[in-house]
Order: structure tokens, then sequence, then C-alpha cells
């Protein structure tokens, strides 16, 4: 069996970085405790390495005592900062460059008398983060959404960085359809926007797919749903030991690529295990 990987592999530059300074900010023994609210990527075995470091992981500021709280590349809440300085916490701020932008933007759009348009999941990090800077904003996840939306002349839109393209270009499409004016800046960052091309056209060439990241990994499930419906079966695992040698019977060319939260050496695992199974089946 051929394997053809994307060419986009591994941590994207956000998660690189993020996890650079996680690893100073935990060497660092003046910061005291570093903790993460929520898990530090949204991959189980870089979580399971950073606590095995020290990182604690809190789920709300307020369990945050002392010591310094550490902010993903997601991003936080305007009032989560200004909590854990009023705490006196010190702050080490992560936050994806990408991730700012969209703050940016979504502020911009608000100064030039735009009603905001967030489109993506309520419930994630990052669109938390947006929200608090862009108060009252409506949040949108897909066309249909759009009808209940209330009248206004001007709408902004900023998207989830990780959305998908197709999803946000629908809803844009059907914002144009409802508003006078939309003014959208797709805030989709570079990397998500390569791997999904990427995913279109290896699934393409390929029988099956094989998509390495976190389960609760937003990009990750989008390449692995977009493989599927440009035809190649698709499988979203988080490790080599999930393989089924089932999946790769008769199959002559599978795919494989990670999502932006993903060591290469586990893409690298993965794909020799995909060899091993291809091996054992010839
Ligand atoms: S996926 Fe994009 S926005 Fe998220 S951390 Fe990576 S580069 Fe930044």
């Amino acid at each position: 069996m051929e394997i053809r990987k994307a060419k986009t592999q591994g941590f994207c530059f956000g998660v690189a970085i993020t996890l650079k300074k996680a690893e100073e900010a935990v060497a660092d023994s003046e910061n005291g405790t570093v903790t993460t609210l929520g898990h530090i990527v949204h991959n189980p075995q870089m979580v399971k390495s950073f606590e095995e470091k020290g990182l604690v992981n809190a789920h709300n500021v307020d369990d945050v005592e002392a010591g310094t709280l550490f902010v993903r590349a997601h991003g936080l809440p305007v009032e989560v900062f200004e909590k854990a300085s009023a705490k006196g916490l010190s702050i080490v701020d992560a936050t994806c460059p990408m991730v700012t932008k969209i703050h940016v933007q979504a502020e911009k759009l608000r100064a030039d008398g735009y009603k905001i348009v967030v489109v993506g999941d309520p419930n994630h990090p990052e669109v938390k983060g947006t929200l608090s800077h862009v108060p009252g904003a409506w949040i949108v996840q897909a066309p249909q959404d759009v009808d209940a939306l209330p009248r206004a002349s001007r709408v902004g839109v900023v998207v989830q960085s990780t959305w998908s393209g197709a999803g946000f270009t629908a809803i844009v499409q059907k914002l144009s359809s409802k508003y006078y004016e939309v003014r959208a800046v797709n805030t989709i960052c570079t990397d998500t926007h390569n791997r999904q091309n990427e995913a279109e056209a290896l699934a393409q060439e390929v029988e099956v797919m094989v998509v390495v990241g976190g389960k609760t990994s937003a990009n990750t499930k989008h390449l692995a749903d977009l493989a599927a419906t440009r035809g190649a079966r698709s499988y979203h695992i988080e490790g080599p030991e999930e393989l089924l040698p089932q999946w790769f019977d008769g199959v002559a060319v599978a795919g494989l690529m990670s999502g932006a939260s993903t060591p290469g050496w586990l893409v690298d695992r993965v794909e020799a295990q995909m060899e091993a199974l291809s091996r054992r089946a010839s």
C-alpha cells in the first residue's frame, strides 16, 4: 500500500510557539505553579507530557490561588485576564497571533459601526475570547441561523480561526441575502486554510484517509469531515493503536494528515503502523 502524506504535518506555528513558551514557563521555578485553563493543546499525548513536567490544569481562574496563569493559543476572555491581574497572578500570554488578529479585526469593525457576527462554535474557548472583545456580537454556526438574527443595516463578520472555509462562505452568502451591507473578514488562519486545501486534494487521490489529532480538536474534525465529502473513507484517530487492519484491506493508496496540535513524531508512528499493517496484509 502506498501512503501519501499531506505536505503540512505536525504543529502549526501558533501551537509550536505556545508549547515553547509553556516549556520555558514550567522550567522557570520563579513562576511558581503554572496553570492553564483547559488543556494546553487538544492532544492527549502532549497534555500528559506537560502534566508530568508540572503544568496544572484548572477549569476556572477562581480556582487558581497563586503562581502563573498560562494563556493557551486559543486566548482567554478579557474578564479572565482582569481577574488574574486583580488576584496578583503572573500571566504568560501565549495567545496565537492569528487569534489576536481576530480580536483586532472584530473591534475595528465595531468601531466602524458594524453589528458584529462571529462565525464559530460558541462553546469553543477561542470564540469565547473573541466574544469578550465585542460584547453583544451575534454568533452563527450555520446558514439557517441567519434567519433568526434581528434587523440591522450593516453587519461585520469574523470567523473562528479553525472553521471550515466552505462553511464560512455559505454563511456570508446567506448574510448578504439578508443585510444591506456585509463586510466579512476571513480570519481562518493560514495553517487551517492550507490543511483544508490539502485534505480536499489528497482525498481525491486516495481510497482511505487517516487524520491524526485529538478528538476534541475542531480543526482535525473538520479535516476528517472534508476528506469524507471528497470521497475518501475517512478515519479520525488519536494514535496508532486505533488503526484497524481491515480499514486497509485491498487498499492501494492511503492518505495521512494531521491536525494543528498533533506532534510530528505521532504522525510518524501512525505512518509506521500503517506500513506494518499493510505488510501484514500482503
Ligand atoms: S490553528 Fe491557526 S489560529 Fe490556531 S494556533 Fe494554529 S496557527 Fe494559531
